[in-house]
């Protein structure tokens, strides 16, 4: 195994930086552990900081007109090529990812490290299949064009690192822009994996890099680099509000997609077995899951009923290794997110919240009990403020009113969940709550032409589909004079 190449999960992975279609190693490291047993140590980090995000940025930008003046379909073969090479690897891209960040490994393989390589081959359809806007007005043709933007920096958090950042990358690319990417800290090391197959699928240099390193040194280096032409984050809203000020400062546009606090709403008309079962299913990941539906707000008239199907599902979930195909509940991701969570319910038994079942760890590693809280008011920090951990909220609604009101009663807006038999009623809620996404009778199915994003402090723009494609593009006004002729 050469230097630069560590073993993980029997998978040879490289722990430097992508930067010109070669590895890059930093005078500094930072230590990646595995949740799953915090003293197994598994890659020392490549720890990069403003030296290597110029390096990026600098092969970034000189690919960029090579990289924008291929056709939609010369762009599309790299990305189909790439797609096929994910395919090719989910396995053991899934087992690193278990590894780094403890999601269930069944489920990387099965489901969401596949979804990596729908991302790449969706944008480099769609892309293709563009129609430009026309239209005729007084005396002039008009088209709407496309124009690729520039370097784009993705920036993306521990969670699904590898699924996050190609659904980010992929429209970029696919729009004709070359790509620096920042994975988080704690679960680098998928995303270096990917790298080796942009190296294999024949990219040009330059036109898909990553950096790797902490958020406030590489991270802040590529967010403040004025030659950069979008930025692309995910993330909480804290460092959402500091990559806005950085975009802003010079005036770069950028989406932001950011936590959540969803509500997941049952009505008494609705399928209770189906809503307690998925509502169990919000503990999955640990409930490190943005889009989860941690705020269960329950009709009054079959709370009882609902709560004792809930508990007899959440009672369901094995918590263990992520390996074993038996264990349906993981360990949260790192020792300081594990303090962070337990703090919550600390400060909510503080506050008078009232703990109906968990609250407490698992055992001697990162593992959290699947809790439910019933909070002492709605104004509870623990309803406000997203947990990001097996920690949901119970709360009785009189009618559809009290439903809406409280639903809409936070300062996030990325997704909620309703579950009722009654159309009219899930039409009223779709239309009266804030959120980015709704859910009817169902969870996380997704089109990946649907705009994705969030209201309120869930997140600035929409990425999917065509929007995504046009945040990733300069859009132009074409306009000819109507007699102008060919020739
Ligand atoms: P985070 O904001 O701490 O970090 C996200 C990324 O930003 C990391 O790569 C980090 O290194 C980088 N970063 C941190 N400080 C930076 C800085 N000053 N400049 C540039 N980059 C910086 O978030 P996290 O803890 O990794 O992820 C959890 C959060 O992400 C939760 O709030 C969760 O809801 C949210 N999330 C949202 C979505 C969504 O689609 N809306 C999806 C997944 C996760």
């Amino acid at each position: 195994m050469s230097a630069n190449r560590v073993l993980v999960a029997g998978v040879e992975v490289s722990p430097d930086h992508f930067i010109n279609n070669e590895r890059v190693s930093s005078e500094t490291t930072f230590e990646d552990r595995s949740p799953l047993d915090w003293n197994l140590k598994l890659a020392d980090v490549a720890r990069g900081g403003a030296v290597e995000a110029d390096l990026a940025i600098t092969a970034a930008l000189n690919a960029f007109p090579a990289w924008a003046a291929l056709t939609h379909s010369e762009r599309g073969a790299y990305l189909h090529r790439l797609a096929d090479l994910i395919d090719a690897n989910v396995e053991k891209i899934a087992a690193v990812e278990c590894l780094d960040m403890a999601m269930l490994e069944e489920s990387l393989r099965l489901r969401v490290i596949g979804r990596g390589a729908r991302n790449f081959r969706a944008y480099a359809d769609l892309a293709s299949q563009y129609q430009p806007r026309k239209w005729d007005s007084n005396t002039t043709h008009n088209t709407v064009l496309r124009m690729p933007a520039g370097p784009t920096v993705v920036i993306t958090p521990w969670n699904a690192p590898f699924m996050l950042s190609t659904w980010k990358c992929a429209p970029a690319l696919a729009a004709g822009n070359t790509v620096v990417l920042k994975p988080a800290e704690w679960s680098p090391l998928s995303c270096s994996m990917l790298m080796d197959l942009v190296l294999e699928a024949g990219f040009p240099a330059g036109v898909f890099n990553v950096v790797q390193g902490l958020g406030s040194e590489v991270g802040a280096a590529l967010v403040n680099d004025e030659r950069v032409r979008r930025i692309s984050f995910t993330g909480s809203p804290t460092t959402g509000r500091y990559i806005g000020t950085a975009a802003a400062s010079n005036l770069v546009p950028f989406t932001a997609e950011l936590g959540g606090k969803g509500a997941f709403v049952v009505y008494a008309d609705a399928d209770l077995d189906a809503a307690a079962k998925k509502a169990a299913v919000m503990y999955d990941d640990a409930g490190q899951v943005c889009l989860a539906g941690t705020r269960l707000l329950v009709q009054e008239s079959i709370q009882e009923e609902f709560l004792a199907r809930f508990r007899s599902y959440t009672d369901e979930h094995i918590m263990g290794d992520s390996r074993d195909p038996t264990t349906t509940l993981s360990p949260l991701i790192h020792p300081t997110h594990f303090e962070r969570v337990s703090d919550f319910v600390t400060r909510a038994r503080v506050n008078g919240d009232t703990v109906i079942w968990g609250g407490e760890p698992l055992g001697e590693g990162l593992w959290y009990k699947p809790t439910l809280i019933a909070p002492k008011s709605n104004n509870s920090e623990i309803v406000q403020s997203e947990v990001f951990g097996p920690v949901l909220t119970f709360q009785a609604f009189r009618d559809e009113s009290e439903a809406i009101a409280l639903a809409n009663s936070t300062k996030y807006g990325l997704s909620s969940m309703v579950w009722t038999s009654d159309q009219a009623k899930a039409d009223r809620f779709g239309e009266q709550v804030r959120a980015g996404t709704i859910w009817v009778n169902c969870f996380l199915i997704r089109d990946l032409t649907a705009p994705f994003g969030g209201c309120g402090i869930s997140g600035i723009g929409r990425e999917g589909g065509d929007y995504a494609l046009d945040f990733y593009s300069d859009l132009k006004t074409f306009q000819v004079k109507e007699e102008t002729t060919h020739g």
